[in-house]
């Protein structure tokens, strides 16, 4: 099926269910009326000229109008293109440019971000987009009410199929520049359902979402995850706010609750998680980056999510290839990423020479299945480097599969650092720092080395009322407890890590001001 026949099963098979709930505007959908709302905006965007592959382009924080807006492009074939909203216009032409998108759906000004001046700035360079469309104003309030065209959306419904590209989405950036990979329903819509699936989504699941939308662990593991069980989407806020997110979950008594580490890391730390009941959560999805054994354990122990799950994926593949399953013993659900998803087959082989390695080696993760991307957007060099003449989709993460297919994710290729010829990865590192009483988190990066070729240094986040520590203390919390070479030459303090929307923390960027400060 497709995504907007999915919608419309849902809404028939589940009319009086709540779909979506947008608490900062206290407004809340059931499948019906989302499905009469979808098909009204569907029918605004035929109006404007809007066909089939056209590609439309949707930049705006987290709110409702956004879901309305992925399942309208996908009711008549539109492929939506989701835009960073923490773009500024150097990015947001390009996006535009790239993906030659007709048109554009932002939001109105938000915080510092105002998003109509920007988008005005760049028309003049991209000669494809023909409309922009600012959520909430004159104009949009027409487009969200088109001429009465039901029939027609359900013929067009009949003309798209499984294989039909619905989505670009550009990667997170957190390596470099952003690829946009064209998703379709098939790639997409399952890997919600299954997603769903392993952590046993019903009618009756209620899934916080404070993750971006225009992400793929918002728009799937989200938006399509509920869409093919019949759950509920919260939206806490607009941008991540821990607070807000916990408040969120104690009001709508949400049972699902998602992030990337650093954003459950901030849940934790907040003062009102001990006043809120948060007792309602059953189960929820970490994900995105490495997720530390000893946040999963506060996660479980502490916020009481006991069914909590660990998704390991990326934009390419719709997202998720390995997914922890709720009943696998706590060891494989706080140290592992889990095993192979359905219908999804994994393989590690060494990144060189492509050969398969004997289980217990760390290697190159490989991917293949129903998941792996149609390509990127009008790149077909990159799409060849990273899906080969077999279609497997090479990650360049590096992880180690055990006896049972359960796999750790040690790296990725980018990050390894190579000290004195040692492959080294941070992750083994930052698990060990993290223990520390007064480490509230801590990333590891390699830094230019005369000597050595690369030496680690690492970045420490305190936790509040500790007193700072420094590369001494440190380096004497490691000493016997961590071999020689892989104890940090360089520590720095800092307050935060510069992070990616997602919350991914960007070691390109810490590498490019280590270099600075080292000199
Ligand atoms: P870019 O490709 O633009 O550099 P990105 O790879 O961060 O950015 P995404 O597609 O959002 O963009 O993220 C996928 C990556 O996130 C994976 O390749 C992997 O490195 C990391 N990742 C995702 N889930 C996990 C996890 N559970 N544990 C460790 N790493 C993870
Ligand atoms: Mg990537």
């Amino acid at each position: 099926t497709t995504i907007g026949g999915a919608l419309a099963e849902t809404a028939r098979t589940h009319p009086r269910s709540f779909a979506l709930v947008d608490v900062p505007t206290d407004r809340r959908w059931t499948y019906r009326e989302l499905l009469t709302d979808v098909d009204a905006l569907a029918s605004g965007l035929l109006d404007l000229g809007i066909t089939t592959g056209d590609r439309v382009g949707i930049w705006a924080p987290n709110c409702a109008e956004w879901v309305l807006v992925q399942y309208a492009t996908a009711r008549i074939g539109a492929i939506l293109v989701t835009i960073n909203p923490a773009y500024r216009t150097e990015e947001l032409s390009y996006v535009l440019r790239q993906a030659g998108i007709r048109t554009l759906i932002c939001a109105p000004q938000f915080k510092s971000s105002d998003y109509p001046a920007m988008a005005h700035q760049v028309r003049a360079d991209c000669p494809d987009l023909l409309d922009v469309l600012v959520i909430g104003d004159d104009q949009w309030d027409q487009v969200s009410h088109g001429s009465d065209t039901t029939a027609s959306i359900e013929e067009i419904g009949q003309t798209l199929a499984p294989d039909d590209a619905i989505n670009i989405q550009y990667t997170s950036g957190t390596t470099g520049f952003p690829k946009g990979a064209t998703l379709s329903h098939r790639n997409i819509l399952n890997n919600g359902y299954f997603v769903g699936e392993l952590v046993h989504y019903t009618p009756d699941d209620r899934i916080c979402v404070p993750v971006p939308f225009y992400h793929c662990f918002g728009m799937v593991m989200g938006n399509l995850a509920a869409l093919t069980h019949a759950a509920r989407i919260v939206i806490p806020a607009p941008a991540f706010d821990p607070a807000a997110t916990l408040r969120a979950v104690a009001d709508e008594h949400c049972t699902s609750l998602y992030g990337v580490p650093t954003m459950f890391i901030a849940m934790l730390n907040d003062p009102v998680l001990t006043d809120l009941d948060t007792s309602s959560l059953r189960t929820g999805i970490m994900a995105g980056s490495p997720c530390p054994i000893e946040t999963m354990k506060q996660v479980i122990d502490t916020m009481g999510i006991e069914e909590i799950s660990i998704c390991y994926g990326m934009t390419e593949t719709s997202p998720v290839s390995a997914q922890t399953r709720t009943d696998d013993s706590i060891h494989r659900r706080t140290a592992t990423v889990g095993a192979a998803g359905p219908h999804i087959e994994i393989s590690i082989v060494d990144p060189v020479t492509r050969e398969i390695l004997p289980r217990g080696e760390a290697g190159e993760l490989c991917t293949r299945g129903y998941s792996v991307m149609l390509g990127y957007w009008e790149q077909p060099d990159k799409t060849a480097e990273a899906i080969d003449a077999d279609r497997w989709m090479h990650t360049g993460d590096i992880a180690v599969m055990d006896d049972d297919g359960y796999l750790s994710i040690t790296g990725r290729i980018k990050d390894m650092v190579i000290r004195g010829g040692e492959n080294l990865y941070p992750r083994e590192i930052e698990e060990f720092l993290i223990t520390h009483p007064d480490v509230q988190d801590v990333q590891v990066i390699g830094v230019p080395d005369e000597k050595y070729g690369e030496e680690l240094m690492a970045w420490i986040q305190m936790r509040a009322g500790t007193t700072a520590l420094d590369v001494h203390t440190v380096r004497a919390f490691c000493d016997g407890r961590l071999a020689r070479h892989k104890i940090p030459r360089y520590v720095h303090v800092v307050d935060a890590f510069p992070i990616t929307i997602t919350g991914k923390v960007r070691k390109v960027e810490m590498r490019a001001q280590a270099a600075t400060m080292l000199g």
